[in-house]
């Protein structure tokens, strides 16, 4: 739990409620978090999603684990503390993007089961939907694909404490959606994200 470091900070509380702004907007903000392995298909299907619903004129903006690592999270590594201050600082970003009606697309391996929970309790307590898509993609099929070569780099000794390999990933126990990337080419997984969304009445249908 990150402590409260600013004494003498007042919340100001703005003039548009978030309907005002989402009615005008014409728009709805959520936040739909991807996890799964490296490699898994997180980032993959998250920038599909973000094209098909880009398409559709819905706001929409994905936030990218290794991009993020490059600029907000650089001072981050890979320890268990510095991966939970990375999803804590995600967490807040999609929140603030949700809040102001875009459909926040996350792509973060995010291995540990009460960090995601933290997320989702952050999202509720303001009010706003969290999807919890599980990119379910079995550990040989990453492996195999290993588009960056880590996985070889992690089985060489190379890379330590890497997820799946000899750092732990813990599985959704309830996710909204899973994703199985192994069975579904890339347009149906997708295709089951916007499905999702619109049964949700998030967007509407086509
Ligand atoms: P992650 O973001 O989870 O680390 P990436 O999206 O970077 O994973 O890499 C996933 C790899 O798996 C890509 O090379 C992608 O082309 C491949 N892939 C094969 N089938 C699928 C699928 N159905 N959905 C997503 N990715 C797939």
């Amino acid at each position: 739990m990150t402590q409260q470091k600013a004494t003498n900070i007042t919340w100001h509380e703005g003039d548009i409620a978030r309907e005002e702004r989402w009615g005008a907007l014409n728009c709805t903000g959520l936040t739909m978090w991807f996890t799964g392995l490296s490699a898994s298909g997180k980032s993959t299907i998250a920038s599909a999603l973000e094209q098909a619903l880009v398409n559709r004129g819905v706001n929409c903006y994905r936030l990218d684990g290794d991009n993020i690592r490059f600029g907000l999270n650089k001072n981050l590594g890979f320890s268990a503390e510095d991966r939970a201050e990375n999803i804590r600082r995600i967490s807040e970003v999609a929140k603030l993007f949700a809040d102001s009606g875009t459909i926040t697309l996350t792509s973060f391996i995010s291995p540990y089961r009460a960090d995601r929970e933290a997320c989702r309790e952050l999202h509720h307590g303001a009010g706003l939907r969290f999807i919890e898509v599980y990119v379910d993609t079995p550990l040989e099929v990453c492996e195999q694909r290993d588009p960056k070569g880590l996985y070889k780099k992690a089985r060489a000794g190379e890379i330590k404490g890497f997820t799946g390999i000899d750092d732990p990933y813990e599985e959704p126990r309830s996710p909204e959606l899973t994703i199985k990337t192994a069975e579904k080419s890339l347009e149906a997984c997708v295709e089951a994200c916007i499905d999702y969304l619109v049964e949700a009445g998030a967007i509407r249908p086509a």
